[in-house]
């Protein structure tokens, strides 16, 4: 538990750090330190006196670990919707001859999105195949050139076989992706025992680096020398301060830079990084499930009204857990009034977070009871909360 190392307003539940995660107490102080001493005295001498040009890798690198990504794989920058459109070209570029991207129903919609854009653009006649999750294993066959999956579920918390799944698509000469953004600081990932070519994700949900924190790319280290990066950026370039007329792709990982680095979110995403040095993720897998386990059983337990829309077996659950209710928008709004924090997912899902960094028994207790109140009386049965606001 590490709970003092976060500034969580007095009183409040919070069970959306798989939205947003939480201020760390430390970040504050680290982002003050690189706007007065950095920014402020340095100006433009902190690419080189700071060390900013650097960050993308050397804070990269702690994301990294955090996946089992050796040193100089991971980089850091822009947003995930950018690193998928990234990682999805160059898994595309690896397997010239066909033409389906696979992906199912569950990932995200900016996953999709950006397939969708990115083959517009190619217009070589690809396909998006869109399948649902569980029939994912048996749509994986030879036309098959990428398959690109959300390991977490973000409505259901589904968690796919990363594994498994990988190794079945890599004997059918499949490339692979796998969006981590439900999975780092979550669950364990091992992403280069699961050989997975490519992996992508952001660090503003589990790893707390705040609201527009950079993204992550992940690159195989065997074949990072030979990924073309389709957005050839100036600080993804071999020699960018030599302002060469043509692109020359950087050494490693490097290459999937694209622009200038967020310096200041950077800094509150080192920041945020320190707690995990002192944590491992398996003891946050193992209180996550205690944590989700109890949740489930007490919300059965009050109210029935409300249908489990996540998998009931833990190990296949990301660190969230996902109730069905018809009108799950104005009790999540009820809850919110109420201080207890969670989210919305249209159709009709209310999203639960677990992150045992800050969370214990007794806030999933309170949290239940709280629930339970306002379904008991259908105190979420009022306009003031069916009106829904631009960010559910
Ligand atoms: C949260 C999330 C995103 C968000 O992308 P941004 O570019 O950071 O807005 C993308 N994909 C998945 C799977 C997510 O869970």
């Amino acid at each position: 538990m590490k709970k003092d190392h976060f500034d969580i307003p007095k009183g409040m539940i919070y069970l959306d750090g798989n939205s947003l995660g939480p201020l760390p107490s430390k970040t504050s102080e680290r982002v003050q330190k690189t706007l007065h001493d950095e920014w402020g005295k340095m100006l433009i001498k902190g690419w080189n006196q700071a060390g900013w040009m650097q960050q993308p890798s050397s804070v990269g690198d702690r994301v990294g670990a955090l996946i089992a990504a050796p040193k100089g794989t991971v980089v850091l920058g822009d947003t995930l919707t950018i690193k998928v459109y990234q990682a999805l070209a160059s898994a595309l570029e690896l397997n010239p001859d066909r033409r389906v991207i696979l992906s199912d129903s569950g990932n995200f919609p900016t996953d999709l999105y950006i397939a969708e854009g990115l083959l517009k653009t190619i217009d070589k006649g690809h396909e998006l195949r869109i399948v649902e999750p569980h029939e994912i294993s048996n749509a994986l066959n030879e036309e098959v050139a990428v398959l690109m999956l959300t390991h977490v579920d973000y409505r259901s918390g589904k968690m796919h076989d990363m594994e498994a799944l990988t190794r079945k698509a890599q004997a059918l000469g499949i490339v692979v992706i796998w969006d981590l953004a439900h999975s780092a600081g979550a669950v364990p990932v091992e992403i280069e025992k699961s050989n997975a070519e490519f992996a992508v994700g952001c660090t503003y949900k589990y790893l707390n680096g705040g609201p527009g924190a950079p993204a992550f790319i992940y690159v195989r280290a065997d074949i990072l020398e030979q990924v073309q990066p389709a957005l050839s950026g100036w600080l993804g370039h071999n020699s960018p301060f030599a302002f060469e007329q043509k692109y020359r792709p950087g050494a490693g990982i490097e290459r999937m830079r694209v622009g200038t680095p967020p310096i200041i979110q950077l800094a509150a995403l080192d920041a945020a990084l320190d707690i995990w040095d002192s944590v491992n993720m398996r003891d946050i897998r193992e209180k996550s499930i205690v944590l989700s386990e109890l949740f489930i059983r007490e919300v059965e337990k009050c109210c029935s009204q409300l249908t489990l829309a996540s998998p009931r077996n833990p190990e296949q659950r990301g660190s969230q857990v996902s109730f069905e209710f018809e009108e799950g928008y104005a009790v999540i709004q009820a809850l919110i009034a109420r201080d207890v924090i969670g989210d919305f997912r249209a159709p009709n899902i209310m999203r639960f977070g677990f992150t045992p960094l800050y969370l214990d028994e007794v806030d999933v207790l309170a949290a239940v009871h709280v629930l339970e109140d306002i379904m008991t009386n259908r105190t979420w049965d009022a306009s003031e909360f069916k009106t829904r606001a631009v960010v559910t």
